[in-house]
């Protein structure tokens, strides 16, 4: 009976597929409640101006507060929110709250600073994207020259004709676009130059990296050095320590962002923030 059944193509799932797909199904459940009872808030991380040390923007960032009061990382809701889609709604709901911040922190006097919103592939590839984008927009009244959208290296080497046309309609609407975790992927010069893109950021892996080897020139620095040559502005992510701030500037970019300067944080505290410590500089 099982030969028969075996050859019917029946799948055998190991026990431990079981158990991982279970607590997938688990946390979307979870996860979709938490969305609908308004436990998911978006903290804010500075970027700073390394020749000023003084801010310039900041990057919105979700969290997953359980009802017991753990922590979920978005590295590990964010897929699944991909995989249910909820990622739809949801990425929604951070652009218009990021947009709802900025245009607060505008009215608090710091205008001039910049809004990164990180974007899903499943959402950027969704037919209802751009006109959720410019609805975000229009409703909160945020200045789209102060929006800037992040998508990630790996997205940007998916369908490269597609991509190419969603950046210029996107772009349209006066937003600026950043690659997020450069370097990680493989984009070719040509390629990039074909997309409509403003920033790179450097992924915080080539940035642990510079102190952390004796080899003479380093990804970060390349990256650099690419920005320079595609006249695109560079940002390094991860910046934890002093020497690597020291080293950047020196390799001559212009942005940072990690914990050295500040840990991403609530709309409060980014408000209370701006106004004290920054004002007087961080280092
Ligand atoms: P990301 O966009 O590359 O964001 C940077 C991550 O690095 C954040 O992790 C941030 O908290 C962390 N980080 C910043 N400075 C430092 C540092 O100095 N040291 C270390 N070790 N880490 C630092 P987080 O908030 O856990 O987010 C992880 C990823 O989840 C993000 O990577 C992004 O890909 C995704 N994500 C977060 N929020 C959203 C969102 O609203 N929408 C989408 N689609 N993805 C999001
Ligand atoms: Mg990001
Ligand atoms: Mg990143
Ligand atoms: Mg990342």
């Amino acid at each position: 009976r099982a030969k028969s059944q075996q050859r019917a193509g029946h799948f055998y799932f190991s026990r431990s597929m079981g158990v991982e797909i279970r607590e997938r199904v688990r946390m979307m459940h979870a996860l979709r409640t938490a969305f609908g009872q308004n436990q998911l808030f978006v903290v804010y991380q500075p970027q700073i101006d390394l020749a000023t040390r003084r801010p310039v923007g900041a990057e919105a960032l979700l969290r997953w507060q359980t009802a017991d009061g753990k922590f979920i990382s978005p590295d590990r809701f964010i897929p699944i929110a991909e995989y249910s889609g909820l990622i739809i709604d949801m990425g929604e709901w951070v652009m218009r709250t990021a947009c709802r911040e900025l245009v607060a922190l505008r009215a608090a006097g710091h205008d001039n600073f910049m809004m990164s919103i990180n974007v899903s592939q499943v959402q950027f590839r969704h037919p209802y994207f751009l006109e959720m984008l410019r609805r975000a927009l229009a409703d909160t009244g945020a200045p789209p020259e102060f929006v800037e959208l992040e998508i990630t290296e790996s997205m940007a080497m998916e369908e490269p004709d597609l991509l190419i046309k969603m950046l210029g309609q996107i772009k349209q609407t006066g937003v600026s676009i950043a690659i997020d975790d450069f370097g990680t992927g493989f984009s070719s010069l040509s390629y990039l130059q074909r997309l409509q893109i403003d920033r790179l950021k450097i992924d915080r892996a080539f940035v642990t990296e510079i102190t952390g080897s004796a080899r003479g020139s380093s990804i970060a620095e390349m990256v650099i050095q690419l920005g320079r040559n595609l006249g695109l502005a560079v940002i390094a992510e991860g910046v934890e320590d002093e020497r690597q701030a020291q080293i950047l500037h020196t390799l001559g970019c212009p942005l940072a962002q990690g914990f050295l300067f500040a840990r991403p944080m609530t709309a409060d505290a980014l408000n209370g923030w701006l106004s004290n410590d920054a004002l007087e500089g961080v280092a």
